[in-house]
């Protein structure tokens, strides 16, 4: 098989070796002659499944027993609404900060719910920085984030301090880089960027605050109604689930965090140093505010973007096509992308540059 550099926005990039792992547990899991896919999830086998996608997510966040994690399914849109179901008091407010098209859908959910303070945005420049020094209100219920803004590509280098419960969006660089988890009340993160395949989202939360709305609860939507069951209330999505598990044992076995840190910012100096160095491209984000795993960038010369395009699909690179809001390209570097295939990104830019320019 030809390898392919896979730079796709979401669902993104697996592990080889996790691809493989699965494929093999649709056969035969655990020695049971039997398909994962065709067990009870009530099973014995399915059960440790759960329990160790559960407790490595506490492991490599270093949290203790105030939180609990959940998986579920309805990808992180359905967060956008459970977050303020279940954490926006009847007469409360929800304080959110606005980074992108995501944080745009989490708040019009939050709107539907209570009352919505938008109390900070960058949409004033098509969401290229990340908006700071604003004062959160003291009285609101939470204040939800989006930690990195996956069409734009920018990424928070520090979160704000926050004297409410913090809440935020990771799906797109979840277990990228060392974070405090204990700043945070919840994260949540739909699986399919940085930690699994598309199926499951995992939420984090911190048992406490929980159960304020003054709300009745449906079932579904209730996170304390799926503490309660162990994250099976219902059946849960059980493939993308231990797919995920695979993953996060995958990142666990290298080196963990401070492992794929280290590997995540080689990558991006590799990419951005070739962005502004190279004479026909540029990059579409504030220096400070770029995302380590997601670049965007235009050619000053759109003209030539077959041309370019032609380079990197022959170098066998898949998945570098701009979202339709930004244009241009956006290579996506998720953890489980190899320093390898951004160098050879980099080699089609200077060859495209030696030609071009
Ligand atoms: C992709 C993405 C989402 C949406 O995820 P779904 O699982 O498709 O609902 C939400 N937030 C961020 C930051 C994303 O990158």
């Amino acid at each position: 098989m030809t390898k392919v550099h896979n730079f796709s926005a979401g669902p993104g990039i697996l592990p080889a070796e996790v691809l493989k792992q699965a494929s093999e547990a649709c056969i035969n899991f655990d020695n049971l002659n039997l398909s994962l896919l065709e067990i009870s999830h009530r099973s014995k086998n399915y059960e440790k499944v759960m329990d160790e996608a559960r407790s490595i997510v506490k492991e490599l966040f270093e949290v203790g027993d105030d939180y609990e994690v959940l998986y579920l399914g309805g990808g992180a849109s359905l967060q956008f609404a459970m977050v303020p179901y279940n954490l926006l008091r009847e007469n409360g407010t929800a304080a959110y900060v606005n980074t992108g098209v995501w944080a745009t859908k989490a708040i019009k959910e939050a709107k539907l719910i209570g009352t919505t303070s938008v109390i900070a945005s960058s949409e004033d420049k098509k969401f290229t920085y990340i908006p700071k020094g604003y004062e959160i209100p003291k009285d609101a219920d939470y204040l939800h984030i989006t930690s990195n803004n996956t069409i734009y590509g920018t990424q928070m280098q520090a979160f704000p301090k926050s004297p409410i419960p913090l809440v935020c969006d990771m799906s797109s660089d979840i277990f990228s880089r060392k974070v405090n988890a204990k700043d945070f009340a919840l994260i949540y993160a739909g699986a399919q960027k940085n930690m699994g395949p598309a199926g499951s989202t995992m939420v984090m939360v911190k048992k406490d605050a929980l159960g304020k709305t003054g709300r009745k609860m449906l079932s579904m939507l209730d996170y304390q109604v799926h503490i309660k069951g162990g994250s099976m209330y219902n059946t849960p999505p059980v493939f993308p689930i231990y797919v995920t598990l695979l993953t996060l044992q995958w990142l666990k076995k290298n080196g963990g965090i401070a492992w794929i840190e280290k590997v995540n910012q080689q990558k991006a100096d590799a990419l951005y140093n070739e962005i502004d160095r190279n004479s026909l491209f540029y990059g579409t984000t504030a220096k400070e505010d770029r995302s380590k795993m997601n670049v965007c960038f235009l050619t000053n010369k759109p003209e030539l973007e077959t041309e370019f395009d032609k380079l990197w699909k022959e170098a066998n690179i898949s998945g570098i096509r701009g979202h339709r809001d930004v244009g241009g390209y956006r290579a996506s570097l998720y953890n489980a992308l190899p320093l390898e295939s951004v160098k050879a990104l980099v080699e089609v830019m200077q060859a495209f540059e030696k030609k071009f320019a």
